[in-house]
């Protein structure tokens, strides 16, 4: 088969818009007339800066959140890597906080020792990280937290599978979370990729004061951001790999409060951390070091943030009211392809409860004559035949998974809508 006549609805890497990479074909072998190829040009160089500070910029009017109150960061380390970058960094908040306040009521002549050993009590006492699990990676992220901290610290404030037989497929009603006070971060996953799951709206419980006050909230949106607004400004940190809605796989984005940056605050010293029994980040996953460095503490693959940087002028050029015109389209794909399913509940079965189904990951099961394996398989070869491909569930959960992220045109949700019905005739 030719490009053309694939629609790819793989859950990530995800497929690219085509004229996004004739493009950046041509700027591999030459970068806008300098004769060297855009992964060839040193990450140091001005055209490699330029890139650099567009992505970010546009990122931050497509999304319209005031770029002057967060801070991009361009990172390597995946979306699995911020699930340990998230615990280390808002961990060392929680003990500069800790620590300034502990100086003041001790005094500034207090022993150091002192000093220690009453952030450490506090510390086995006080500090919580809590995890909403909704999903396969909302699970992962929390299962990180308690390897690199140890489970007295971390927190299961919901658990979805508690609620579904084990399985997950719902979201606890927030009136159930038990969360702590004054944790060092609440995270959740707004779209869980695997189990098709995705948090309708931010969760009202999290929203902060009216002072501004309030929980320090982490979300992934690494399956569903660039598709619908975002309320950035309830979030202290969010973040997101590029291969499903921004690019390819290479770059990960975070998105933090600058109150969480110098001058306002600096990760503890690794004296402090070792005395304390905290971990200390990898160099590379310390959200301070990146910051101050426009994100080149080290090599950073350009061609990535290029490619990342042509989907969002593109997303520009193609919505003049930005997100919220992708987030019609998306829902309108969402609605199509799930109505088709809706009409016969005789063979397909959708995964997740109506209340929480995700417009990104749609998860179904396929039966008939009392078969699901075969006639998944079935439903497979033949939709692979007529070009509609990448719809294997994730192996955990099997089933079908069709991924329709913003680079999936309406026509390609139209396709599946339809062979989903005439399979279902069949
Ligand atoms: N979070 C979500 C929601 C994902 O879908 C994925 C991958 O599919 C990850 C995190 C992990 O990302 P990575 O493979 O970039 O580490």
């Amino acid at each position: 088969p030719t490009r053309s006549d694939i629609t790819h609805f793989g859950a990530g890497p995800a497929a690219l818009p085509t004229d996004v990479l004739q493009t950046a074909a041509q700027a591999l072998l030459d970068f806008n007339g300098t004769g060297l190829g855009i992964a060839e040009h040193s990450h140091r160089s001005e055209l490699a800066t330029n890139i650099i500070n567009e992505a970010k910029a546009d990122l931050a009017s497509y999304l319209d959140f005031p770029a002057s109150d967060y801070e991009i960061l361009l990172m390597q380390a995946g979306g699995t890597g911020e699930f340990s970058a998230a615990v280390y960094n808002l961990v060392g908040a929680w003990v500069v906080r800790q620590h300034a306040a502990v100086l003041s009521e001790l005094g500034s002549g207090a022993d150091e020792a002192a000093v220690v050993a009453v952030l450490r009590e506090r510390a086995e006492k006080g500090l919580k990280l809590d995890y909403i699990v909704t999903g396969g990676w909302s699970l992962k992220a929390y299962q990180e937290a308690v390897r690199l901290l140890g489970p007295e610290y971390v927190n299961l404030a919901a658990d979805a599978r508690t609620i579904n037989d084990g399985k997950f497929g719902k979201i606890p009603d927030q009136s159930t979370w038990k969360l702590s006070k004054d944790a060092a971060l609440v995270y959740f996953c707004d779209n869980e990729t695997v189990d098709g799951v995705e948090f309708p709206e931010f969760p009202a419980v999290l929203a902060p004061n009216a002072d501004g006050t309030g929980p320090i909230v982490v979300a992934d949106m690494s399956s569903n951001i660039l598709s619908r607004r975002v309320p950035v400004s309830n979030y202290s940190l969010l973040f997101f790999g590029a291969q499903k809605n921004l690019g390819c796989t290479g770059v990960t984005v975070a998105v933090i409060k600058k109150s969480f940056l110098p001058p306002t605050t600096t990760q503890p010293s690794p004296a402090l951390m070792r005395k304390l029994g905290l971990p200390i980040p990898p160099i590379m996953l310390q959200y301070e070091i990146i910051a101050k460095n426009n994100s080149l503490y080290n090599t950073l693959s350009i061609f990535d943030v290029y490619i990342a940087g042509q989907v969002l002028k593109k997303l520009l050029k193609t919505y003049p009211n930005k997100v919220d015109g992708q987030q019609a389209v998306s829902e309108k794909k969402a609605n199509i392809i799930y109505s088709a399913l809706e009409a016969h509940p005789e063979v397909y079965r959708i995964v997740p409860d109506k209340a929480v189904r995700s417009r990104m990951n749609i998860c179904f099961r396929v039966t008939k004559n009392g078969n699901t394996d075969d006639t998944e398989k079935a439903f497979l070869k033949e939709a692979t035949s007529l070009g509609l491909t990448g719809l294997k569930g994730h192996r955990s959960v099997g089933g079908i998974r069709a991924s329709n992220y913003n680079s999936i045109p309406l026509e390609g949700a139209e396709k599946l809508a339809k062979f989903i019905e005439a399979y279902a005739k069949a």
